[in-house]
């Protein structure tokens, strides 16, 4: 988050009383009123104005109300043009907005550089360099999944031979996995950050961004695993469609159920939950299979470290997510730095790059050796 764009410190906060954050609509006088509305109307030359203010957990409506131990600073009904400046101001969802923001212009700047030259990209971490270059030949009779959609994202740098001959240090590994789980972790952190920019405007928006934001999650698992299964059994093309079909599927299913109005209900949380949880799961079944095919390669250990450093992540996240720490040990004193669902974001983004490291190694790797 830039400080340069968003203040947030106590002096401007000292403004606030009764748990209450005045933001005019303009730049005019504060109005004092003790009135309970979170736009009240204002008469300036017979002009009525709006003013908007945050406001505290007890005045939210109940649709807004999720977690009771963030007492104050809450945005609650805003027009969705005031709602989006509020992207500069500081409220308990700014935090919230731009680590996913921030998120999603890095995946963003990766995908660019991906795409304007690869090698560059591996370059930036310097860790696959040290990567010895392996001559094999490469079998044109296996099977590709959709050869034509990679042909439109075919590289630079890609050559494709098609004679089985022994080729160089270049065979070209196809790229469109690779781009799948760029687009699904930007989709994911993109539509989350929206969904928190934009959530304090209407119930109706309110539950469509919820909704949006659980496809974004499910999106994101689900495109994980393109570039692991791709190219881990790119010479077992049987088990690389059955694994991306079954988890397709169960993507598929997941988001059906959540943008199912009677589904997506607060009764049936345990059901999104179990989905959630089973996806990432399943990526267990694969991961042995690809252990056991795979235990001799000698990027065997920089995979395990990049993977298990995803999962860990992403189950510390999910901790801070569910457990509600610290804001429940001191509610109030977290509201605007600090707070659990701060802390899940930070780890969702640290996961998915340790998991954008991993598709690379797979990547290079498939540059390096085809079947
Ligand atoms: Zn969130």
């Amino acid at each position: 988050m830039s400080s340069a764009t968003v203040v947030c410190n106590r002096r401007e906060l000292g403004k606030m009383e009764n748990g209450s954050l005045n933001f005019d609509d303009q730049s005019e006088t504060h109005n004092n009123s003790n009135s309970n509305s979170n736009s009240n109307k204002m008469s300036n030359g017979g002009k009525p104005k709006k003013n908007y203010r945050l406001v505290s957990y007890d005045e939210l409506p109940n649709y807004m109300k999720d977690n009771e131990f963030i007492l104050r600073y809450y945005r609650a009904e805003w027009p969705l043009k005031r709602a989006l400046f509020s992207l500069f101001q500081c409220h308990n969802e700014t935090l919230n907005i731009w680590t996913h923001l921030l998120g999603f212009a890095l995946f963003l700047a990766l995908t660019v550089v991906n795409a304007v030259h690869v090698s560059e990209a591996v370059d930036l971490f310097g860790i696959f360099r040290t990567f010895p270059g392996t001559n094999t030949s490469h079998d044109s009779s296996k099977l590709f999944m959709f050869q034509d959609l990679t042909e439109l994202v075919s590289m630079k740098n890609r050559s494709h031979p098609h004679g089985g001959a022994d080729q160089a240090h270049h065979i070209g590994a196809i790229r469109w996995p690779f781009y799948v789980y760029l687009g699904g972790s930007m989709f994911c952190l993109l539509s989350s950050s929206m969904c928190h920019l934009f959530c304090c405007h209407s119930h109706d928006l309110n539950l469509f961004l919820l909704r949006l934001d659980y496809t974004g999650i499910t999106v994101m698992i689900i495109t994980s695993f393109f570039p692991a299964m791709y190219y881990i059994f790119q010479c077992q093309p049987v088990w690389q469609i059955v694994y991306l079909a079954v988890i397709s599927l169960f993507g598929a299913f997941t988001i059906a159920t959540l943008l199912s109005p009677t589904l997506s209900s607060g009764k049936f949380r345990p059901l999104r939950t179990i989905l959630f949880a089973s996806m990432g799961l399943f990526g267990l079944v694969p991961a042995i299979h690809a252990a056991i095919l795979n235990w001799s390669n000698p990027r065997r250990n920089l995979v395990i470290a990049y993977e298990t450093s995803m999962a860990l992540s992403y189950l510390i996240g999910a901790g801070f997510y569910v457990s509600r720490v610290p804001e429940r040990w001191k509610p109030g004193w977290f509201d605007l730095v600090g707070h659990s669902h701060q802390i899940f974001h930070i780890f969702v983004v640290l996961g998915a790059l340790a998991h954008y490291g991993a598709a690379l190694v797979f990547m290079e790797y498939r540059d390096r050796v085809g079947c």
